[in-house]
């Protein structure tokens, strides 16, 4: 049995209103089954438990769609059948995403005494206008305020911001940002705002309704957010993440470095290195086909496939090279199954260090800031 430890996300596909910018399998519903989508997250935890066998577990992600939209009482059950499941760390990290208004804000306790351990707030603005621009459902006031119940309540608070918005000026989200870490959060997850295929704001973008900034504004306010973290004691520790040292999302450092995991619920994939190899699995998208399946079957899985040496290989290196620490050759050989050299292109690779897009420090390989820059552009170059 393989010493690597695992992480467990679980998907919650509701929200209360869809965001104009969100491309990710969120659903807004009337009226929602809660407990029957609970006991099927529980039906397919359990049948992949059964498969992975008693697997050492690192952390819970419960993610969405809008999980602080549950019960507590569902995510007390959830998180208790992974740790009668499962051999939980010592330290296992269990992270909520939450929305700040004040509905959800009411139900932070609750998440706290159901195990919740870390929670992600999805505050995204600290302005009413741009708030109101992102489709959100709650004010600057609103967010303000979950921070501080969040704080109190939990040992790691992260939350999430939406920068280079419309005419967003480099002085604007400056004072923006350091009014964000001066509200204290051990992380901060930062992401530029992008147009996404079949989104709301696609179509708008589109008609011309508004413009983002050109890639040279988009850099500036790049390096002014790694500057003004930086000041504030929170390292780029990913291209969009940012946190105090020991901080990092041990959950997403799982994904970052090719670890292995499990995708629970709608629309979920997993990851894991099995004696025959690296198997890929998604569940259906849906969430009512997804729960019937479940009902029927006992899980959701719309699709499972091995991937090949050169597909891992891939992945393996486009999921580390985001992080600052960029990835270790040897474990990029064991997880793919290839040797490192077989993986890139010599000659790119030869050029970008030379370059100074990439660097070798300590036998690992990763991006330098003007490398994180042009990543975009990079590793599909660099991946032979
Ligand atoms: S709340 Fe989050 S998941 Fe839901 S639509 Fe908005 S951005 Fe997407």
């Amino acid at each position: 049995m393989t010493e690597e430890p695992l992480a467990l996300y679980i998907h919650w596909p509701f929200c209360a209103a869809k965001c104009p910018y969100c491309d990710f399998n969120s659903h807004v519903r009337e009226r929602v089954d809660r407990g029957r989508f609970a006991r099927a997250l529980i039906t397919e935890m359990e049948q992949e438990a059964a498969r992975a066998g008693r697997r050492r577990l690192s952390s819970i992600f419960l993610g969405g769609g809008t999980p602080s939209l549950m019960a507590p009482e569902d995510v007390a059950a959830l998180i208790a059948r992974a740790r009668s499941l499962f051999d939980a760390d010592p330290a296992i990290e269990i992270t909520l995403e939450a929305n700040p208004t004040s509905v959800e804000r009411g139900r932070l306790a609750g998440f706290r005494d159901a195990g919740v351990n870390r929670v992600s707030l999805g505050v995204q603005a600290l302005e009413d206008a741009a708030l109101g621009f992102l489709g959100r459902q709650h004010g600057a006031g609103d967010a303000v305020a979950a921070l501080e119940i969040a704080r109190a309540l939990f040992p790691r608070v992260s939350f999430d911001l939406i920068y280079a918005r419309p005419g967003q000026t480099e002085a604007a989200w400056r004072a923006e940002l350091r009014q964000a870490l001066g509200l204290v959060a051990d992380h901060l997850s930062l992401y530029q705002l992008t147009i996404e295929d079949g989104t709301r704001f696609a179509t708008l973008h589109a008609r011309g309704a508004f413009a983002l900034p050109d890639p040279d504004e988009a850099a500036r306010l790049y390096a002014t957010t790694e500057e003004e973290a930086a000041r504030h004691g929170l390292a780029a520790y990913e291209v969009s993440n940012y946190a105090v040292p020991g901080a990092e999302s041990r959950h997403n450092l799982t994904y970052w470095r090719y670890g292995d995991y499990v995708g629970l619920g709608p629309g979920a994939h997993q990851r894991m290195l099995r004696p025959d190899g690296m198997e890929a699995l998604r569940r259906h998208r849906g969430p009512e086909e997804w729960l019937a399946r479940v009902e029927r079957d006992g899980h959701g899985t719309a699709g499972r496939e091995w991937l090949t040496p050169e597909e891992r290989g891939r992945e393996a290196l486009l999921m580390g090279l985001r992080l600052a620490d960029g990835v270790d050759p040897a474990r990029i050989a064991a997880r793919s199954g290839l040797p490192f050299d077989r993986l890139v292109d010599a000659g790119v690779l030869a050029r970008a260090l030379d370059e100074g897009y990439l660097a070798w420090a300590g036998g690992r390989l990763a991006t330098t800031r003007d490398g994180r820059i042009r990543l975009d552009a990079l590793l599909p170059a660099l991946l032979a």
